[in-house]
């Protein structure tokens, strides 16, 4: 597989430190709000990454954190009267929700910055005696200028970026180019830790170095997020990283390209900002994944409904594809003709087609196109009468290829099952515990209402929506 690397701005054949483990690090989000589309991108994109290079018979460890301590969680927690543990616990369980929605796999870790700051003091502490930080009055400062490397992802000369560096009144940098790894606590109802340095928190970017490091180990295969990351936080976080162990940091670096709403930069003053649930009022997630990957993800793509309409008539293509098979496996029967089994070696050409896009860079947008394609010579290749073998070959290969790109999954029965539901469930299962059977019958017949079946079955009941 080629990957594009943005350190070295080449597409180079990715040969993984280990061929038995690939060890992937993605940037995750602050949890303070829902994430909006702009988010969405890197999460279905590496996603997608980490999906096809299993396709492909590797392990990936997939480690992306939660930044639970931050000034905006902070913020959110005071406006709200909450704590900030609470801001960010509520968070953390939407982001589940909505990258569930988006057929968005859990990492193999999720870190939190809170469940590691053992180890993100010692990291600063080493830092400080490596050389690289010091302290100025409970904060503790990086010294960029002595990672003699600074700049080599964003390919920034240290000298421009020293003309256009600044600083603030409250730091007490001893140098413009300087970032924080501690920051004091400045009022009592901030959050604060321990430390040798007094009582304080983290920086944004020592994080990622921290987790990275402890999940991975000290060079990982691929480091990848949005194209915004870049600098300064990547860039800190190779300057961290490196100095602390000596050794390359990860061996390629991804980024995925913006995404603009009707072909403006998306904002809040704008208002053209949407959060993956506003969109998951109108759409399936499977539409907005679809339309995610239906560009290369380097390239900048626009949202607009009219492009929403189109992926989600893409996606519907595929799924009648998908249901005509099925209608032909339930009333066909036999094994292959001669002429099937001719027609099938062809169409299985279009899995070395598929391959041959997702080694390129991962070049969803041409894994889809072979998808249709595919789906296209299906559809002309199976007919009434034919055998049951043929049609479930057929549909195996639109699924193996769907699956690689996290799209029509068959839905869980329990999915997309609301609260208030749920909870009528586990009434009637305690109306039944007690023998009231005239209350579970009430319910039962509710829930029929609502287009509500269930089933019992040995492991237990399983709710079935129409
Ligand atoms: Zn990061």
């Amino acid at each position: 597989m080629k990957i594009y690397n943005t350190l070295t701005r080449k597409k180079e054949e990715f040969v993984p430190i280990d061929e038995n483990e690939i060890k992937i690090y993605v940037c995750g989000p602050t949890v303070y709000n829902y994430f909006h589309i702009g988010n969405a991108r890197p999460f279905v994109v590496f996603d997608t990454l980490r999906k096809y290079l299993e396709y492909r018979g590797k392990k990936v460890k997939f480690v992306q954190n939660f930044t639970d301590v931050d000034d905006k969680i902070i913020n959110k927690a005071r406006e709200e009267g909450i704590t900030p543990g609470e801001v960010s616990e509520k968070y953390i369980g939407e982001y589940y929700q909505d990258a569930g929605a988006l057929n968005v796999e859990k990492a193999s870790v999720h870190p939190k910055v809170t469940e590691n700051m053992n180890e993100i003091i010692a990291f600063v502490k080493d830092l400080i005696d490596k050389g690289y930080a010091y302290e100025a009055d409970g904060d503790v400062y990086y010294s960029t200028r002595k990672f003699r490397e600074y700049g080599k992802l964003s390919k920034q000369n240290i000298e421009d970026l020293e003309s256009g560096a600044r600083i603030e009144i409250e730091e007490k940098k001893q140098d413009p180019l300087d970032f924080a790894l501690w920051k004091a606590q400045k009022t009592e109802d901030e959050l604060a830790w321990e430390s040798p340095w007094g009582l304080g928190r983290p920086g944004w970017h020592i994080e990622c170095s921290v987790m990275s490091t402890k999940y991975l180990g000290e060079t990982i295969d691929i480091h990848a997020g949005g194209q915004d990351l870049t600098f300064p936080h990547h860039e800190n976080e190779i300057a961290q990283t490196e100095a602390q162990t000596g050794k390359p940091f990860a061996n390629y670096w991804m980024h995925n390209g913006y995404i603009t709403i009707d072909n403006e930069k998306m904002s809040k003053s704008k208002g053209n900002f949407f959060t993956v649930r506003d969109i998951l009022k109108d759409y399936d997630g499977e539409v907005m994944r679809f339309f995610l990957l239906s560009g290369h993800y380097r390239s900048p793509i626009n949202f607009s409904r009219e492009l929403m309409d189109q992926a989600k008539n893409g996606l519907a293509r595929m799924q009648n594809a998908k249901n005509n098979l099925k209608h032909l496996i339930q009333n066909g029967s036999g094994t292959m003709t001669a002429e099937e089994k001719t027609q099938l070696v062809s169409l299985e050409k279009y899995r070395e087609k598929f391959i041959a896009a997702m080694d390129d860079d991962l070049n969803t947008a041409d894994a889809i196109s072979a998808v249709f394609e595919l789906i296209k010579d299906i559809n002309t290749a199976t007919k009434n009468g034919s055998s049951k073998e043929f049609s479930e070959k057929c549909l195996s290969l639109i699924d193996e290829m769907t699956a690689v790109l996290g799209l029509l999954r068959e839905k869980e029965a329990s999915d997309d099952i609301d609260d208030e539901i749920q909870k009528l469930v586990e009434e009637r299962q305690e109306a039944r515990k007690a023998k009231n059977f005239s209350r579970a019958d009430e319910i039962r017949d509710l829930l029929k209402a609502k287009g509500i079946t269930l089933e019992d079955t040995p492991q237990g009941i399983r709710i079935v929506k129409s």
